[in-house]
């Protein structure tokens, strides 16, 4: 069985989430706005999901408006408040997920200005630059707790005090730091916040948008009204009490979680720093779970594909675009030279690891280097 260590990617299942979602796989399936019965077991069990999500942020149930993915939930934020908006700027750091700078980019169409935030070396945001990006006027400000590919935390309580004195709407994706590091939505301080299901052990097809009851958006999907107006459509029962049951586990397992994952990250490190690897975060300020890193010579796409033939799940840096591998974005925002970002690969931790697989990893990893530097060694000759 492969060693799956790609857990930003996304998530298995968790055992628990998939028993409370087959009953309505199976007789639970009535449509939530339907007056029967069948309907109301279905209503009550998306309000059940959308209470324990709730519990889980700290906010109140009627906060949360549930979306197919995160990327919904980004699109839903940047798109449904632009359109109630005046057109002004919006502002997001340089290393955003594409369904923010995307999204972002193309308010441009209807008069939106974007400004880009500059990230420092170790991929953190540049306060000086934040500040210096909202001292015009700006209607959205839009910055991830923690980054997808290098794992760093940006410090989102400060940036939202900063949009608040300047009545800037502020936005967090909180993907990639939901169930790897403690906070809640009350103590962040922004205005809305993107969480995703398939990064906390449960299904794919469901994210939500949390929101402060002051905000009013425009939905991007019209139609029956669901989720208070707010995105139409027959809603995804059985996603979404898997959703709501993995957002209580996500809040419960974090501690021990994160504690567990901190250790194996630091046993990797330190190999991986013995057999000459990079890193490209300051490990202090990234996740619990998150390494990335890359030796000198070799692409990442090169060595994923060798670590696969070897049974271990990882993921490079690069982005394929039209057939070509294109080095990370996030990557290069920080100042990293394309070269290196080339041979970026990311390690992603999850609650099933153990220190045998650690072992395991570390072990095909030596001896993949050998293979591809004797390999090297011998086209030189
Ligand atoms: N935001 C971040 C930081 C992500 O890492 C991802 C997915 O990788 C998303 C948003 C999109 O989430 P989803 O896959 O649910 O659309």
């Amino acid at each position: 069985m492969p060693v799956y260590l790609d857990y930003n990617a996304t998530t298995p299942l968790d055992e628990e989430v998939l028993e409370a979602m087959l009953p309505y796989l199976g007789g639970g399936f009535g449509n939530p706005s339907s007056a029967h019965s069948f309907g109301r077991i279905a209503k009550e069990a998306i309000e059940n999901a959308r209470s324990q999500i709730a519990g889980a942020l700290g906010c109140s149930s009627s906060q949360v408006v549930f979306t197919s993915c995160g990327s919904e939930a980004n699109n839903l934020f940047l798109k449904g408040l632009a359109s109630y908006l005046k057109p002004a700027q919006v502002a997001f750091s340089a290393i955003e997920h594409p369904s923010i700078s995307k999204s972002a980019e193309s308010l441009a169409r209807s008069g939106w200005t974007t400004r880009k935030i500059r990230v420092d070396g170790k991929g953190l945001v540049d306060m000086g630059d934040a500040e210096a990006a909202i001292s015009v006027p700006t209607g959205m400000l839009s910055v991830m707790l923690a980054n997808n590919e290098t794992g760093v935390v940006q410090d989102v309580g400060t940036l939202s005090e900063m949009a608040r004195r300047k009545k800037i709407w502020m936005h967090t994706d909180a993907v990639q730091a939901f169930g790897k590091i403690p906070f809640d939505f009350p103590s962040l301080g922004v205005h809305a916040m993107t969480i995703s299901s398939h990064k906390i052990y449960g299904p794919k097809g469901a994210g939500a948008l949390v929101l402060d009851k002051r905000l009013t958006l425009n939905p991007l999907i019209d139609g029956g009204g669901q989720e208070s107006g707010l995105r139409s459509g027959t809603e995804n029962v059985a996603a979404i009490v898997g959703f709501g049951v993995a957002a209580t586990l996500a809040k419960t397992r974090q501690e021990h979680a994160a504690s567990s994952m901190a250790k194996m990250k630091l046993k990797l490190e330190e190999a991986l720093r013995g057999m000459g690897a990079a890193f490209f975060s300051d490990a202090d300020r990234a996740l619990p779970n998150t390494v990335y890193f890359s030796f000198s010579g070799i692409e990442g796409g090169t060595l994923v594909g060798e670590m696969d033939k070897m049974g271990f799940a990882i993921a490079s840096g690069s982005a394929c675009s039209s057939g070509k591998t294109e080095p990370s974005a996030t990557l290069l925002a920080m100042g990293v030279s394309p070269d290196l970002a080339r041979g970026a690969v990311r390690v992603s931790l999850g609650w099933e690891n153990t220190d045998a697989h650690i072992a395991a990893f570390l072990e095909a990893m030596r001896m993949t280097l050998d293979r591809l530097s004797s390999m090297a060694s011998r086209l030189q000759v």
